[in-house]
């Protein structure tokens, strides 16, 4: 598309950045919906984040992303948080809204819209094991818990840092926790099993969460790692027959709903999951 005198911004805050793929991707969503404007990744050092987020104030960005390890560090920048946002403490999407700078927080509601694309579940009846107690296990299980999962259970390393997630998630659920290394019970009696650590990321992609015993034919393993695509705890779970759901489908929804909050607009996520599979691939 044209750039002239009219383009307008929005991008991505991070540190580091190279690596992201949210350019190619949002400048395809800018030409398809024909929205003037272009989406550049920013590399922001923690030091600088204050200042650079004036700068986007005061050259009018429509909005921008924000990714590790600006997520928390963001807010006080703010005017408002949705109240999702609020509840998981961290923002990955900020809107311009007549001058004032909305915090919202998609990883969630990405996560569950890939999921129920993938596997339409009954949430009421699943019980779900999640590994992690970090950013991203904050957001998928507060949004299930506030979707109507039957049942939570937190499996973390440092049990202190699930017990402070499980406080917030009993809030809508039946919540416990467990230490990563005792979770095999909690596992055999669930439905759903989520890795939200970042263990099995490359470049250590042999590594899993969990003793691969653990596993059941029963369960729907989702990894919210999605480089490999494929990683060794999704290739344990296919082995035994259980079901499995990649982290591409929460990275393509979770900018699907950023979109959508930008320009109000359905986000055209068939070229936009072209886009992660081309980069995936390679
Ligand atoms: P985070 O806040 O740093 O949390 C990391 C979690 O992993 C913590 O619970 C930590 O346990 C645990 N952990 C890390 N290394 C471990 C190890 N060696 N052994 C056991 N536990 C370990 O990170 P995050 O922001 O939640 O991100 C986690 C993963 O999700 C990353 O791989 C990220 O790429 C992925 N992610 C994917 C998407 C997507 O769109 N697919 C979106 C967001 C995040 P402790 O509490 O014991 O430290």
């Amino acid at each position: 598309m044209e750039i002239t005198a009219h383009t307008r911004a929005l991008g991505l805050l991070g540190y580091p950045v190279t690596h992201s793929k949210s350019p190619e991707m949002l400048n395809e969503v800018c030409r398809i919906l024909e929205i003037p404007a272009v989406y550049l990744a920013f590399q922001v050092e923690p030091s600088q984040l204050k200042e650079a987020v004036a700068g986007l104030r005061s050259l009018h960005f429509i909005g921008f992303n924000v990714t590790i390890p600006h997520k928390v560090a963001i807010i006080p920048y703010l005017d408002e948080l949705d109240d999702t946002a609020q509840e998981i403490g961290a923002v990955n999407t900020v809107v311009n809204r007549n001058g004032k700078w909305i915090g919202y927080n998609t990883d969630g509601v990405g996560y569950l819209r890939s999921l129920q694309e993938e596997y339409e579940l009954p949430l009421d009846q699943q019980t779900v094991t999640i590994l992690g107690a970090g950013g991203a296990a904050r957001a998928v299980s507060i949004t299930l818990a506030k979707a109507g999962v039957k049942e939570i259970i937190i499996a973390n390393r440092t049990l202190e840092n699930a017990n402070s997630l499980a406080k917030v998630v009993g809030n809508w659920t039946t919540t416990s926790t467990v230490s990563l290394t005792d979770a095999g019970q909690s596992i055999n009696r669930s439905s759903l099993l989520i890795n939200t650590t970042s263990i099995g990321m490359t470049p250590n992609v042999e590594g899993v969460p969990i003793p691969r015993a653990y596993l059941h034919k029963n369960l729907i393993v989702s990894d919210l790692v999605y480089r490999p695509r494929i990683t060794s705890l999704l290739a344990a779970a296919d082995k035994i027959g259980a079901k499995t759901h990649t982290g591409l489908g929460m990275l393509l929804h979770q900018a699907a709903v950023a979109v959508e909050l930008w320009f109000g607009k359905k986000a055209p996520t068939g070229a936009m999951r072209a886009i992660l599979e081309k980069e995936d691939s390679k």
